[in-house]
């Protein structure tokens, strides 16, 4: 069940001019409820300049390595990136909600993984690297890492390490977009075009079993599309959003089906049942939380999985899904911030249903 604990922040250390890598302590009375598996995300919840703020950011440490860290790119004008760069220090608390995401590597051994990831995006697939390699001797991962320059590469070191201890089975290759690079083809945007040419010259002969995109929208759109043009199954393909257009501008839609102004819903949360009030224009989550409710939720836009819930009883329709998969949809799951409902009979929305 998602809920927030307060951590204490164990470090903060400079990963590049313009990131950190935050650490949390995880006292062991805790450390059940925050098990992970690489690929999932932390949700972080402080007050800044007097509002609450929450954001989710992907764990950058592997789940044998006993630690809990997240590495935070700064965004311009960024409140949380900003924060996180600038004021937050070892020993502060913060509330943290238990691991969250099915960002998750694909199962089964000796496969061959491929990761393709821009700037922040290299948290989650760093994570899964790790994970993968150490726990199975015959996997093999290929690294596809785009980043503007060399100094504002996330993690290099790390890799490099990685590189220097899993030397047959892991290859890190870096593309640049503001900086020349020797070889042509590492030299620019990691379109679908760059992505074609890149698969062709650097896996040829090897067997893509699995993808893992993260990054910006554009890239892994169009990454994806040069996987699957390459033969790879869609569910072979993974991705995990950190932030899109369409989530950044959420368009608001009033379901025209709906025949009455309200509708009864029951909120299931933490074992207790709720009746909550909906109205025909709000979301799902928004009538929980406008009714009191502690219902979990993060980035608001349909990207991340947090505020995922099992519509029990009704139907709803999502004004975006980033997260959810077919299957997931089909057994009743949405995400709530993005659902309203569709029709006037009862809703049954239950958020412990995991
Ligand atoms: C599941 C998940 C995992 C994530 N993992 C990480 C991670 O490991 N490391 C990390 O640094 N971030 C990660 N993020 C992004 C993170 O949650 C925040 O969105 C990001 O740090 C910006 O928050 P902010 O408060 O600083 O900016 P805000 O105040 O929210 O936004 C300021 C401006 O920046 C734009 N913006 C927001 N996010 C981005 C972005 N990522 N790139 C470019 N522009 C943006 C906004 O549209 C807005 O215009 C993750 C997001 C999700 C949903």
């Amino acid at each position: 069940m998602a809920s927030f604990y307060s951590l204490r922040v164990l470090s903060v250390e400079r990963e590049t001019s313009d990131s950190v890598v935050v650490s949390f302590d995880v006292p062991a009375e805790l450390r059940d409820s925050f098990s992970f598996e690489a690929g999932q995300y932390l949700t972080l919840r402080t007050p800044i300049e007097g509002e609450e703020v929450r954001r989710s950011y992907s764990l950058c440490s592997a789940p044998h390595e006993g630690a809990w860290k997240v590495g935070i790119k700064k965004v311009p004008g960024g409140k949380f990136s900003t924060f996180a760069s600038e004021v937050l220090e070892a020993g502060a608390e913060m509330d943290v909600m238990n691991p969250q995401g099915r960002f998750l590597l694909k199962e089964g051994s000796g496969l061959h993984h491929l990761g393709i990831a821009a700037g922040s995006g290299i948290t989650p697939i760093l994570s899964q690297i790790k994970q993968v390699l150490s726990e199975d001797p015959a996997a093999s991962y290929s690294l596809f890492y785009s980043n503007k320059t060399a100094a504002s590469t996330m993690f290099r070191e790390e890799l490099q390490d990685l590189k220097d201890r899993f030397l047959d089975r892991l290859r890190v290759f870096y593309l640049l977009t503001r900086e020349p690079v020797d070889a042509d083809l590492l030299s620019g945007r990691l379109d679908q075009d760059r992505c074609k040419r890149l698969i062709d010259t650097f896996c040829k002969g090897r067997t893509l079993d699995a993808a893992y995109l993260c990054g910006p929208e554009s890239m892994i759109m169009n990454c994806k599309e040069a996987l699957v043009e390459a033969g790879m199954a869609e569910g072979d393909v993974k991705f995990e959003l950190f932030t899109s257009a369409s989530a950044v501008k959420p368009q608001v839609q009033v379901v025209e089906t709906l025949d009455t102004d309200t509708v009864m819903m029951q909120v299931v949360l933490d074992g207790v049942t709720t009746s909550v009030e909906l109205e025909k224009d709000k979301n799902l989550l928004d009538a929980a939380l406008d009714a009191g409710l502690d219902a979990p939720y993060s980035c608001l836009g349909g990207v991340c999985c947090t505020c995922r819930a099992k519509m029990v009883e009704g139907k709803a329709t999502m004004n975006i899904n980033y997260a959810l998969e077919p299957g997931e949809v089909e057994r009743g799951y949405v995400l709530s911030c993005q659902a309203h409902v569709d029709g006037s009979g009862p809703v049954v929305l239950d958020f412990d249903q995991q």
